[in-house]
């Protein structure tokens, strides 16, 4: 199968990216792993033409907004998000008509049609920074309430979650007193979770950071021997590749996407075979998304890759 994917990669001169996150042999057939928002710039650097996205909906989505003159491909369209779904266009207007002067500043986990109605679009590794930015003392922040709050605490603004509960269901899964049990069982780890975890866990960690955070913190720590890792556990395939000599215990095995292992090698396979499933954004509503991408890239003094070709 590996074989067979690498020949039609070859012959049909397809990238094929994977999310962290992805199944470890879905991760091993990929060109580019990381987080999202990277791999979709990523795609743009290399001026890939044939995109095989592996990871959820909203990450095809937008490797093709951002990637709009290249085929790109979702080999499985029910690897959905829940978190991504737990927003709509209705409650960003709603809260808009509630705070009119708050920018919307809209997490890149959420459909495409929602980042349409965004100020900016933010990563979980750049949020903090973005907000903090913002001469506004109040922002309006979708889905994740979690990431909002973190947000709050690290920026001193006031962040309205919208929609109010809006929450990924495998980083609410870690309970503290088991995190607290693991940190007394191995006494020289030291915890890394993911701000879309809940306060709670948050306050436990040694290090809070989005995936490609989390990986650069662990390479570059020569005292991290041992690491309990706070985030969906696909991700400890990637660190164990990278840090031969270091330990990576999940926080808890149960943090495990469904949504994000739906993508197997049969179906990157014949995704690559088929040439399915096309995503597809309306024109207009990815030039919306781009600008609130735009915006994003010129808070933070740089350029978005479509503009630098
Ligand atoms: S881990 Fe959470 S945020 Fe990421 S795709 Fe799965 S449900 Fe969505």
């Amino acid at each position: 199968m590996v074989d067979e994917i690498l020949r039609l990669k070859r012959e049909r001169g397809a990238v094929i990216l994977a999310h962290n996150y992805q199944l470890p042999e879905v991760q091993d057939v990929a060109d580019f792993v990381g987080d999202s928002l990277e791999l979709s710039i990523k795609a743009a650097e290399v001026g890939a033409k044939l995109i095989v996205f592996c990871g959820v909906d909203f990450m095809a989505e937008q490797a093709a907004v951002i990637n709009d003159s290249a085929t790109v491909l979702h080999p499985d369209p029910d690897a959905r998000c829940p978190m991504a779904a737990m927003i709509s266009v209705d409650d960003i207007r709603r809260a808009r008509k509630l705070f009119p002067r708050a920018p919307v500043v809209i997490y890149v986990n959420s459909p495409a049609v929602v980042k349409a109605e965004a100020d900016y679009v933010v990563t979980s590794a750049n949020a903090v920074d973005v907000v903090k930015a913002l001469e506004s003392d109040v922002v309006i922040f979708g889905p994740d309430r979690h990431l909002a709050e973190y947000v709050a605490e690290k920026t001193g603004k006031i962040v309205v979650p919208v929609p109010p509960n809006g929450h990924c269901p495998v980083h609410i899964r870690f309970r503290a007193d088991e995190v607290r049990i693991l940190k007394s069982l191995y006494r020289d780890a030291v915890f890394i979770a993911h701000p879309e975890c809940p306060a709670e866990i948050r306050s436990l960690a040694g290090f809070v950071g989005s995936t490609s955070q989390m990986i650069r913190f662990v390479k570059g720590c020569d005292s991290c021997r041992q690491v309990i890792v706070g985030t969906e556990i696909g991700i400890i395939h990637r660190l164990a590749k990278e840090n031969p000599d270091k330990v990576f215990i999940p926080a808890s095995t149960s943090a495990i996407c469904t949504d994000m292992k739906r993508i197997t090698l049969e179906k990157v396979y014949r995704s690559l075979r088929d040439g399915v499933y096309r995503v597809e954004v309306p024109r207009e509503i990815a030039e919306r998304v781009k600008r609130a991408i735009e915006n994003t890239f010129r808070v933070l003094g740089r350029e978005p890759p479509w503009l630098r070709r």
